[in-house]
């Protein structure tokens, strides 16, 4: 048996208004009047003045907005790449990634296609990542998704959904500030905190428990209890408590795995582009056979926040469409292993999660 020797990322600031010390968080990285930080940004804070007017922005430094409307492409990340290293001298200085999951992936991504030959594709998957990316910062701006501390980087790329699995993938800094979540409009908000929710689930439910990942899901899910069970409103405290509920799903998936919400929601993400929080609510729904518990609470969270999940998205598929999908949930192996253990295929056949589709 050998275990997981993995890298955790070494610095982080957290507080109210800490987005404020970017500027002498980044400076001392600055490799050269021509080396640029290059700001990844989601493209709703356009014109937002409160955020936009605080990036410190010096010399040839840039900000690039981006849609979040998709999940991650290799494509795009390969092109940003390209169009960096064409319109820059010299290596960038940094990437900032400021916005949700899809936004902190393709910081991650850019640093790592920056300095590594290739198409992002080609390394989709365990530990392909040869060099060291550029000095990476992550900025979330939304809570759940735990891409602020994991090691990988989710891209659907022209073969397969899958990270870029790596000891490069994971950020140098991450800036937490709770104030730059305020904002999330509440369907957002709750998909993507429903993201941890489902992480602690799938971790503290798995055949790959252990105590690491465990005492970071029972805080993890003991955070997002009190966010969405508990509290009357969301306030300040809810964001910060969110914000670090993330942190330790994140944590806790990191040395366990994810299970059978996120093995079906790549498979709905792949054919249909549906954004990963919201996937994993409309999955995680109907899994009642396999989480009783996780989904009967979730459904609560759900009533007490009227939030509507989108259903009847697999209602006109073909069966070519079908196998599409259940080739992708298939592929992931380690996810069924750990959520339904070594036998997992006498349960999980096509047959099975055609049924499940259906339902969706
Ligand atoms: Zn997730």
């Amino acid at each position: 048996m050998s275990y997981r020797n993995f890298p955790m990322v070494p610095r982080v600031v957290f507080g109210r208004g800490c987005f404020n010390q970017l500027n002498e968080i980044i400076s001392p990285k600055r490799k050269s009047k021509n080396a640029p930080f290059i700001f990844i940004v989601d493209d709703v804070f356009r014109g937002n003045d409160g955020l936009i007017n605080r990036i410190p922005l010096h010399h040839n430094d840039k900000i690039i907005y981006l849609s979040a409307a998709e999940e991650p492409k290799t494509i795009y990340v390969d092109k940003l790449g390209e169009e960096i290293k064409v319109e820059f001298d010299e290596l960038p200085s940094g990437i900032i990634g400021i916005g949700g999951g899809t936004m902190l992936d393709y910081a991650k991504a850019v640093a790592l296609i920056l300095t590594n030959p290739g198409s992002s594709a080609d390394y989709q998957g365990w530990d392909l990542v040869k060099n060291q990316g550029i000095y990476h910062v992550g900025i979330p701006t939304l809570s759940g998704t735990g891409a602020e501390v994991s090691r990988t980087t989710v891209l659907t790329g022209p073969e397969r959904k899958l990270g870029m699995n790596s000891d490069y993938t994971p950020f140098d800094q991450v800036v937490l500030d709770p104030e730059l979540t305020k904002d999330a409009p509440r369907n957002q908000w709750f998909y993507t905190g429903m993201d941890c929710y489902i992480h602690c689930i799938e971790s503290l439910t798995g055949t790959y428990l252990n105590a690491f990942s465990q005492s970071y899901g029972e805080k993890a899910l003991d955070l997002c209890r009190e966010v969405y069970l508990e509290k009357e409103t969301r306030d300040e405290d809810a964001d910060d408590k969110l914000m670090m509920a993330s942190w330790h799903g994140g944590m806790s998936i990191a040395y366990s795995q994810v299970g059978v919400a996120h093995a079906m929601s790549y498979g709905l993400s792949y054919l249909l582009g549906t954004k990963h929080g919201v996937g994993n609510c409309i999955v995680f729904d109907q899994l009642s056979e396999f989480y009783p518990e996780g989904v009967a609470e979730f459904k609560k969270m759900v009533e007490k926040h009227q939030i509507d999940i989108p259903k009847g998205i697999c209602k006109n598929l073909s069966d070519k469409e079908f196998d599409i999908m259940i080739d992708v949930s298939l592929g992931l192996v380690p996810l069924w292993e750990n959520a339904l253990g070594k036998d997992w295929q006498k349960t999980i056949t096509r047959e099975k999660l055609r049924s499940l589709y259906q339902l969706m």
